[in-house]
């Protein structure tokens, strides 16, 4: 986006505030369907939790694609935005049979990914058909927090337990429809992709009333320039020839799927924050902003790199500054980072702000969470208020029990 077009909506909404750039999110959304165009069924499931804005639902919905979620709230979220139950997923970890029951009378299809849970919702309900989340131990992903596919990993069913799988299924009678994975975030490289790929492959020859193959997601974004990225075209030509292969081998054609979060909304997003303060100390110089790490957790919580515009002065001289927060614990955004001369009352801008930033705010230090924007045909349209103080206290319950002592004199 256009630093004007980002100031004006700062003046104009305030901020702190996050923006999404629409164009972005649509032409992520085609350039994956694209390279998988030689592929008959497709299907993207956008993973809700990346970005959960209803307007960015709504047009994920629009684009064809369908919504993967991790808790029955995503679910009535993607509801609510007007999606069918037919296109949404549900893909929990640890969540309670209760809970997987409601969403699964929504009509929404199920991945379980425990043999306990499998074994009584297959015994409870043998007639749905269910898809299983297995465990291919590939190690892969950007960090030990995202990397979720490796041995000792709490997701998924072990690719060592298929036995156990199989006597579970043939016991209760259910139907497994659908086989899924998902390794992790951050994928640098298409042939560990590959690799996973074909284990998934092999446990599917176990099951003989496939309708789909999910292959989770994990394609890797640049967060800066020369970053490493999933390189989409090779990998879906190389996926592509062994999905049809496959297809073939096992006597069907199945629907190929994906459920990106990252790679459809990280970069459309950006997040615009007013410098309150500029404090230059013997050896750094901080730049101050009116936000912290309960607006965007990613670089505190992932190490996680943002670049950082001043869009206020976008062409000025280059200083190194360290961009921290107004939390009463140190939170750092970047440190000894080069950009271009911050004045006070400036207005920054982080980029890949669409992907887990606002979905992990949180009101900590009692702040309000900020306005959301989508930028979408060169208009503005606001999709989230601020929070005011009546959000802060909304759900406390003002308790009127204890008596002041007062001190005689
Ligand atoms: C979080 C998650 C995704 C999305 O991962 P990204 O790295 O954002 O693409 C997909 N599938 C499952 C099951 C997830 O938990």
């Amino acid at each position: 986006m256009e630093n004007e077009n980002l100031l004006a909506i700062a003046r104009e909404f305030g901020d702190p505030i996050y923006v999404y750039d629409a164009s972005k999110i649509i032409s992520q959304y085609n350039r994956l369907n694209n390279a998988f165009d030689k592929v008959k069924k497709v299907k993207l499931n956008y993973a809700v939790k990346a970005l959960s804005n209803l307007a960015i639902l709504k047009l994920m919905n629009s684009l064809g694609a369908g919504l993967d979620t991790v808790s029955i709230q995503e679910v009535n979220l993607g509801l609510k935005a007007g999606v069918k139950p037919a296109n949404i997923i549900f893909t929990p970890n640890g969540v309670s049979l209760e809970e997987i029951e409601q969403v699964s009378s929504l009509g929404v299809q199920i991945n379980i990914d425990n043999l306990s849970i499998l074994e009584q919702f297959g015994t409870k309900h043998p007639n749905v058909p269910v898809c299983i989340r297995v465990n291919p131990h590939v190690m892969a992903g950007g960090n030990s927090k995202i990397s979720v596919g490796h041995i000792d990993s709490k997701f998924g069913i072990s690719i060592h337990q298929i036995p156990h799988i199989l006597r579970i299924v043939e016991n209760t009678g259910m139907n497994i429809n659908g086989i899924h994975m998902h390794t992790g975030s951050d994928i640098l490289d298409v042939e560990v992709f590959l690799h996973a790929s074909e284990i998934l492959f092999e446990t599917a020859k176990n099951f003989k009333n496939l309708d789909f193959i999910d292959f989770g997601s994990g394609f890797k974004v640049p967060y800066k320039e020369g970053d490493i990225e999933t390189n989409i075209e090779e990998f879906g030509q190389k996926l592509t020839k062994r999905f049809n292969a496959f297809c073939k081998e096992y006597g069907k054609e199945l629907t190929l799927g994906f459920e990106p979060g990252k790679f459809l909304v990280s970069e459309a997003g950006y997040f615009l924050a007013n410098v309150n303060v500029i404090k230059q100390t013997t050896s750094t110089v901080f730049a101050g902003i009116d936000s912290g790490f309960n607006h965007l957790i990613r670089p505190m919580f992932y190490n996680s790199h943002h670049e950082i515009i001043n869009i206020s002065n976008p062409d000025g001289k280059e200083r190194f500054y360290s961009v921290v927060g107004y939390i009463c614990e140190t939170d750092t955004f970047a440190t000894n980072r080069r950009i271009s001369e911050i004045k006070e009352g400036d207005t920054i801008a982080f980029k890949n702000a669409g992907a887990y930033c606002f979905s992990m705010a949180s009101n900590y230090n009692s702040r309000y969470r900020p306005a959301e924007v989508l930028w979408h045909n060169e208009k503005a349209h606001l999709i989230r208020k601020r929070e005011t103080f009546d959000d802060l206290i909304k759900n406390q319950v003002d308790v009127d029990i204890f008596s002041t002592v007062v001190e005689e004199a």
